[in-house]
């Protein structure tokens, strides 16, 4: 019975994103973030940026990020504002350390949200106080129904490198009723101008299982997908996190009354992405992570495998969520406790946690496992220690249950491991940090 219950697609998170869990960071850290942002960087520590910009022409009903759908224009001036502030203030901030920009995030929300004339003079402004020249990738996230060809070319000539398109689904009706702004012609219309501009590197965003998918329309997308040829595809399984309208219509259904809508259940939504993989796989695609495949083995996910291999990163912007030095910091999750300590030209910090040495290994081996692949001699290089033995007892179970393989240098996961790596990582956590919920 339990294995059933768990087999459902059941309210609360299941993606691991950061390791300790948020649940952990508290405001009685904060002493520790101001102490990382005043010390000198690591060396060979790569620095990047994130920037969140909380605007969306709509919630999506599976969306629980920090977003606002009511914001005039006036408002959006004020936000640009205070997180052009923020990022000077951090570029003053003795732990950059003359390091330059590595990689920049733009992420939502929904940055292209924003009018053309908005993102040139926010680019314009960010460029002076942190330039952005020689990083290596510059991503930015879009919502298919809120470009213009005249935008994207804005975007070009500010230097962004990876367009990341949430397509999420091709089908009308789905789209419809998840919540979504964009429709599917606006789909292609945006590919197209991407194409056109020739960005470097075009990411899809697709999500297995949203409400009303089926086989045959899952089939349907990624053959429209691999139609259009982008360098990288993104899948997420659909989750019910708290605080989405989808869980809030479950939560107060009585006990009797049938659901509203259905999730599919884990294994389908597996059986899903298995699919895709094969199709891809197919078509000429590798798989780089758990959840991301690319057309040439030479596209990079610089923001990605920077974090994940230990990079510091400013998180800007109200909610933001960033590393520095050893230490994790969250800012403040209200626009106006945002907006008000960058008016009196304070950092927005909310929440923060030093993480221990032991936790940074842990952090990095999980996170590197989403890869499909960890290196021992990196952890070795990196941390003394070998990861075969501290993590022994972990890996010989998950081989046992068919999740990954150990060699001598390495361990990799199977398809099996891939299609649920989240569900197999609290397994390396320390025990404290086994049971919390992830938030
Ligand atoms: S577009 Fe993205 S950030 Fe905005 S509501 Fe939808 S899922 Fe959330």
């Amino acid at each position: 019975m339990a294995e059933v219950a768990q087999e459902q697609t059941g309210l609360g998170n299941y993606f691991v994103a950061n390791y300790p869990p948020f649940s952990f960071w508290k405001p009685a850290h904060l002493p520790a973030a101001r102490a990382a942002l005043a010390s000198s960087p690591k060396p060979g520590t790569p620095l990047g940026l994130y920037l969140h910009i909380p605007f969306c022409r709509k919630r999506c009903k599976f969306c629980y990020f920090r977003v606002y759908t009511d914001k005039n224009a006036r408002d959006v001036e004020v936000y640009l504002d205070a997180l052009v502030k923020e990022v000077a203030l951090y570029a003053r901030q003795p732990v950059v350390g003359g390091r330059p920009l590595h990689y920049v995030y733009f992420g939502g929300g929904t940055p292209s949200y924003l009018s053309e004339g908005q993102l040139r003079r926010l680019m314009t402004r960010l460029k002076e106080v942190m330039p952005w020249d020689g990083a290596e990738e510059v991503t930015f996230e879009c919502e298919p129904g809120t470009l213009q060809e005249h935008k994207l070319e804005a975007l070009r000539d500010m230097g962004v490198t990876r367009l990341s398109l949430g397509i999420e689904n091709f089908d009308y009706n789905i789209l419809e009723y998840n919540g979504r702004a964009h429709r599917t012609e606006e789909i292609y219309r945006a590919y197209g101008w991407a194409r056109d501009l020739g960005f470097d590197q075009v990411n899809i965003d697709l999500i297995a299982g949203m409400v009303g998918e089926t086989w045959d329309n899952w089939k349907e997308c990624i053959k429209k997908t691999l139609e259009l040829a982008p360098e990288s595809v993104t899948i997420y399984q659909m989750e019910l996190p708290y605080n989405t309208v989808f869980s809030k219509e479950l939560k107060v259904l009585g006990q009797d009354e049938p659901a509203p809508f259905a999730v599919a259940d884990w294994p389908t939504k597996r059986a899903w992405v298995d699919y895709a993989f094969d199709e891809m796989i197919a078509a000429g695609y590798a798989v780089s992570s758990a959840y991301t495949l690319v057309r040439d083995k030479k596209v990079k996910f610089v923001y990605r495998d920077s974090l994940w291999h230990g990079a510091d990163m400013f998180g800007t912007g109200v909610a933001s969520f960033g590393h520095v030095h050893g230490v994790h910091v969250q800012n403040v999750d209200t626009w106006e406790d945002y907006v008000r300590l960058l008016d009196r030209n304070e950092l927005p910090l909310g929440r923060a946690l030093p993480v221990r040495p032991n936790e940074l290994l842990i952090r990095e081996m999980i996170l590197q496992l989403k890869t499909g692949h960890l290196d021992v001699d990196y952890f070795k290089e990196k941390f003394g220690k070998d990861i075969l033995d501290v993590f022994g007892a972990g890996f010989r179970q998950l081989a046992a249950g068919g999740f990954l393989t150990i060699e001598d240098d390495a361990v990799k996961l199977t398809r099996q491991g891939y299609l649920q790596v989240d569900r197999l990582l609290p397994a390396f956590f320390e025990p404290q940090h086994r049971t919390t919920r992830y938030t």
